[in-house]
C-alpha cells in the first residue's frame, strides 16, 4: 500500500492517541532475553555483555528529504528505518543489539500505515537479533519524521574506527556500487516506467542489507585498520576515512563492482555508471581498508558471509581522494556525494 494524503476514509492514527499507539507497537515486540525492563517504563533496562563496549548511533529519516510516501510503502520504510542504523553498528564491526524508535506522526495517517511500518521494523529487527526497546511519539503538523537510536556492542580490541587507515593499505569494498542511485534514477523518471529487470536497483534503494555478518566477521579477523558503510557514495566516504586518518587514496575506475545488470540498464552514458557508483548514495556496502598482505584471508573472510569484496584502490599518504582510469589519468567527477547543506 503506497499511502496518500486524500485516503481520509481509512482508520487514522488520532483515533488510537499517543499511547494507544505506545501499546500497539508494544504488543508486536518480542523481548530478547537480555531486555530485563523493555517499552512501557521511564527507561528500558538491559544487560551488557561483561568486557564489552558499548556503540550507539542515531539516525533521522525525514519524509521529502529521505523518504518520499509516494515511493516508500510502509513496510520497506519499516525495514529500511532500522536497516540505515544496523549498517552504522556494522560499519564499527560491532553486533546490533538494540533500537530506540521515535515517532512525530502526522494526525492523519491511518493507523494500517503504522502496523505495516512496525511489521517492517520489527521484521527487520528480528533477522539481526535487535530489540526494540523504547522510544517517543508525538504529532507532527507537517509530513512524517522518523528518529531511530541503535546500540550495539564489541570487545575494544575488534572496534573498527575511520581512523587506522594506513599509507600502502587497500581499499576495499562489499557488494556493488551504484545500484540504490540507479533505482533513485528509475524512480525519479517516473515509476510506471520500471522494467521488470530494474527491480532490483529499487529494492536496493528501498529495502538495503545492512553487512553485519561481514562488518563482524572483518573485525574478529583482525585483519582492517580502519571501516566505514557507504550511505553518501564511496567517494564522501572513504573521504571520511582519509580525513580522520591523515591520509588520501587513489580509486581505481575500472576496479569498482558494477554489477552485469546495472551496466546494462545504466543507458547509453558511458560516465553515468563510474558517476552513480563514486558518488551515489545509499548503497549501505562497507568501505574498508586494509594491508595487501591481507588481500587472500580478506576475501575467504567476507565469503564466509555470502558476500564479495572487491579492492577498489590504494591508501596514499598525500592528503587527496582521486578517482583514476586505468592508465591513470584522473577521472573528474560531477560532484562528491549527499550532502544536506550544498
Ligand atoms: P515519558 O513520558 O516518560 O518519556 P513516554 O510516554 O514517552 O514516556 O513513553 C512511554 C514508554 O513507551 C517508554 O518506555 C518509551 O520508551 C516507549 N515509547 C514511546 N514511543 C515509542 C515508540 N514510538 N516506539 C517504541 N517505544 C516507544
Ligand atoms: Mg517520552
Amino acid at each position: 500500500m503506497i499511502w496518500n494524503a486524500n485516503m481520509t476514509n481509512d482508520k487514522t492514527i488520532s483515533g488510537l492517541g499517543e499511547f494507544g499507539l505506545i501499546d500497539r507497537i508494544n504488543s508486536r515486540v518480542e523481548k530478547t532475553a537480555d531486555v530485563i525492563t523493555g517499552i512501557g517504563d521511564d527507561a528500558a533496562v538491559t544487560a551488557i555483555s561483561p568486557a564489552m563496549q558499548l556503540l550507539t548511533s542515531t539516525d533521522m529519516l525525514l519524509e521529502d528529504v529521505h523518504f518520499r510516501l509516494s515511493w516508500h510503502d510502509p513496510y520497506r520504510l519499516g525495514r529500511k528505518s532500522l536497516a540505515v542504523s544496523i549498517s552504522d553498528i556494522a560499519a564499527m564491526g560491532g553486533l546490533p543489539r538494540w533500537a530506540l524508535l521515535s515517532l512525530a506522526i502526522p494526525t492523519v495517517l491511518p493507523v494500517d500505515f503504522l502496523d505495516d511500518f512496525t511489521r517492517g521494523f520489527l521484521d527487520m529487527a528480528a533477522e539481526h537479533g535487535v530489540c526494540l526497546i523504547g522510544g517517543d511519539t508525538c504529532s507532527s503538523r507537517k509530513g512524517l519524521v522518523i528518529s531511530v537510536t541503535i546500540m550495539g556492542e564489541q570487545q575494544p580490541e575488534r572496534i573498527l574506527r575511520r581512523s587506522g587507515a594506513k599509507p600502502g593499505d587497500e581499499i576495499w569494498v562489499t557488494g556493488t556500487l551504484g545500484d540504490a542511485a540507479h533505482g533513485l534514477r528509475l524512480l525519479e523518471s517516473g515509476s510506471s516506467n520500471v522494467e521488470e529487470d530494474e527491480t532490483i536497483f529499487v529494492s536496493r534503494l528501498l529495502d538495503p542489507t545492512p553487512r553485519v555478518s561481514a562488518g563482524l566477521a572483518l573485525a574478529e579477523s583482525g585483519l582492517v585498520n580502519a571501516m566505514i558503510d557507504v550511505s553518501d557514495g564511496i567517494i564522501a566516504d572513504f573521504g571520511h576515512i582519509a580525513g580522520q586518518s591523515s591520509v588520501g587514496g587513489r580509486l581505481r575506475l575500472d576496479n569498482l563492482p558494477l554489477s552485469p545488470s546495472f551496466l546494462r540498464t545504466c543507458g547509453h552514458d558511458r560516465k553515468l555508471p563510474y558517476h552513480l557508483a563514486l558518488s551515489g548514495g545509499e548503497d549501505y556496502e562497507l568501505c574498508f581498508t586494509a594491508p595487501p598482505e591481507n588481500h587472500e584471508k580478506i576475501i575467504a573472510c567476507v565469503k564466509k558471509c555470502g558476500v564479495e569484496a572487491t579492492p577498489v584502490g590504494i591508501v596514499t599518504s598525500s592528503p587527496e581522494v582521486v578517482a583514476v582510469h586505468v592508465d591513470g589519468t584522473p577521472y573528474n567527477l560531477p560532484n562528491k556525494g549527499f550532502n544536506h547543506f550544498t
